[in-house]
């Protein structure tokens, strides 16, 4: 019994000392009486003497049924209590373990820890508290059902247990988490890290079940309460160990998964920021603080503005113009990017409504955005809300979009396509797409990542990977566009290849709907209300320095 829930043992074993006392009181008595009586009887019994004290009898007999009366008593609550124990222990147990995989739960883990810091503290020894969380998980409980996925936890269980040191404790925390603390000499983190090196090794055999197998990756966030050096560390108590496991758990989860890292003091400062920018983007949308900006395209060999790429930008009153490389991927993750994208895009279509209508306008689109079995009819009901013409708008997806559920984005490109938009696709040569699906997806356009433009720099350097890519989009009779287009060098290695669809520095900087307003207004080739402009706009127009011609194709 713990001194956690001493009220009912207690009362009990008051009760026992009581039944214990009456018991050992009639014995007492029972030898006094006796001592009497038990002569008196004796005498009668040989014939000696006359008739026993009828009262003194009568006490001892009442003395006999006490003492069986105390002792059955004393048999009785002792059984209880020990009845009362098991269950009381076994509530406990089931109360502080996982009833799948019998390891400790979230609740009984904070305690786990605790003691075994205490422990390790007496012994000059250091805790290290490792945080696990499958990357996969969802997709094996969807794909072969949570008996599977059941299954599968209670046999990783018995591979991390089995390379646990004794006294480690094992925890399940939620559905795919789990976390253990060891102790480990002070100063020998390594000793750690050879562990979780062996715990990798081991979880990356596959889990063999009767009617499948399957395979699991995992990332592992680690904290110390002592620091590298051995010496104890200023923070150390098991609620801040663990806020800090599932910080570096964060981390190696946006590292790209499959690895772990020890915690370090500028994770904490990181996900500070994250969090602000969270906060802020939430709010940047609600009041309108994401604005498109535009990059022009224009014809290689011309020189001629054929259309415009739109890039977000989020005007943050606190961070000033922030790029979409930061925001982009925060709005997928709390799911805003769907909103983001269609906020900016109606913005995008009004604004390039009063452009000249030869001109194109090409958008981003994230792949998270494709897993929207809708997304093809919002957008199209989006152009024709605008007023748009389908058949100026260009929508870039990137290779890793082909990862997704191919079928369902084949289907999305055709429905686009059969309205008359146009789909490129961007970036290409980063990923993986294949031959394959560049030859069985209706695409338009292909544009080469700048990465590889930008190897044209140097005069003279050839870029094996730009011709090859040039060579295939002429193979498979798709239009290209070079991104990056930074200066003459790149400009005249990209004219001996060919016709191409150019953008990049050269032509200048992204600029916002005035700027591009002003721009075309210069150059007549805005349409409707703001063709004319006032006086001042036209000067701030025809004043822009173009380093190409804005002329009529
Ligand atoms: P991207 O589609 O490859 O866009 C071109 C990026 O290259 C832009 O960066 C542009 O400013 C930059 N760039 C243009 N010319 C040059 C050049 O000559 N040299 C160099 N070094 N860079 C050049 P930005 O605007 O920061 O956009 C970054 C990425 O963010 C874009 O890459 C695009 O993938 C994504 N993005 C932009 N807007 C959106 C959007 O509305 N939705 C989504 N999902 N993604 C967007
Ligand atoms: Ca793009
Ligand atoms: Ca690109």
């Amino acid at each position: 019994m713990t001194e956690h829930e001493p009220d009912n043992p207690l009362k009990a074993a008051d009760r026992d000392i009581i039944a214990l006392g009456i018991a050992t009181a009639s014995i007492i008595l029972l030898i006094g009486t006796g001592g009497t009586v038990m002569p008196q009887v004796m005498d009668v019994l040989t014939g000696t003497g006359g008739a026993p004290n009828v009262i003194l009898v009568n006490a001892l007999l009442l003395n006999i049924a006490l003492i069986i009366f105390g002792w059955r008593r004393y048999r009785e609550l002792t059984r209880e209590i020990e009845e009362r124990r098991r269950a009381e222990a076994r509530a406990r147990l089931l109360a502080a373990t996982d009833p799948l995989t019998q390891c400790l739960n979230r609740r009984s883990m904070f305690e786990a820890t605790e003691e075994l810091r205490a422990r390790a503290a007496m012994r000059g020894e250091a805790v290290a508290y490792c945080m696990i969380d499958l990357d996969n998980f969802k997709q094996i409980n969807d794909m072969h059902g949570h008996s599977a996925g059941d299954a599968v936890l209670v046999m990783l269980c018995e591979r991390i247990r089995a390379l646990l040191p004794r006294e480690a404790r094992l925890a399940r925390l939620g559905g795919d988490e789990f976390a253990f603390v060891m102790p480990f000499p002070a100063g020998n983190a390594d000793r750690v890290d050879d562990l979780v090196i062996r715990l990798f090794e081991s979880l990356a055999q596959p889990f063999r079940m009767p009617e499948l197998t399957v395979e699991l990756t995992l990332s592992i966030g680690l904290v110390a309460d002592h620091d590298a050096d051995g010496t104890i560390g200023l923070v150390v108590d098991a609620a801040t160990l663990m806020h800090r496991a599932d910080m570096a758990l964060y981390h190696a989860k946006k590292q790209g998964r499959n690895r772990y890292f020890w915690f370090e003091a500028t994770m904490e400062s990181e996900l500070r920021f994250r969090n602000q920018l969270e906060t802020g983007i939430r709010r940047g949308l609600a009041r309108g603080e994401f604005v498109p900006f535009y990059e022009q395209q224009v014809d290689l060999h011309s020189g001629v503005l054929v259309g415009f790429e739109m890039l977000a930008r989020w005007r943050s009153p606190q961070l000033g113009l922030i790029s979409p490389d930061i925001f982009v991927p925060i709005a997928e993750e709390i799911g805003l990017i769907n909103e983001l994208s269609e906020r900016l895009m109606e913005q995008a279509f009004a604004d390039a409504r009063e452009w000249d209508e030869a001109l194109t306008l090409s958008v981003n689109i994230s792949p998270v955005q494709l897993r929207d079995p809708w997304f093809a009819q919002r957008v199209l009901k989006k152009l024709v809300a605008a007023g748009f013409p389908p058949q100026r708008l260009e929508i870039e997806i990137t290779e890793s979009c082909l990862h997704e559920n191919i079928g369902l984005v084949r289907s999305m490109i055709m429905s686009l396509r059969n309205q008359g938009v146009q789909i490129a696709l961007d970036d290409f040569g980063t990923g993986y797409s294949s031959f394959e699906q560049l030859r069985n997806l209706p695409f338009d356009r292909i544009k080469i990542d700048r990465s590889f433009v930008s190897e044209l720099k140097v005069p003279g350097n050839h870029s094996r990977l730009v011709e090859a890519i040039v060579s295939l989009g002429r193979g498979l009779d798709l239009p290209l566009t070079a991104e990056g287009v930074e200066d003459e060098e790149i400009l005249q290695a990209l004219k001996s290849m060919g016709r191409l669809k150019a953008q990049g520095y050269f032509y200048g900087q992204p600029e916002d709907a005035e700027g591009v307003r002003a721009r075309l207004r210069a150059a007549g080739r805005l349409t409707g209300a703001g063709a004319e402009g006032t006086p001042a706009q036209r000067a701030a127009g025809e004043d822009e320095q173009t380093l190409y011609r804005i002329a009529r194709p």
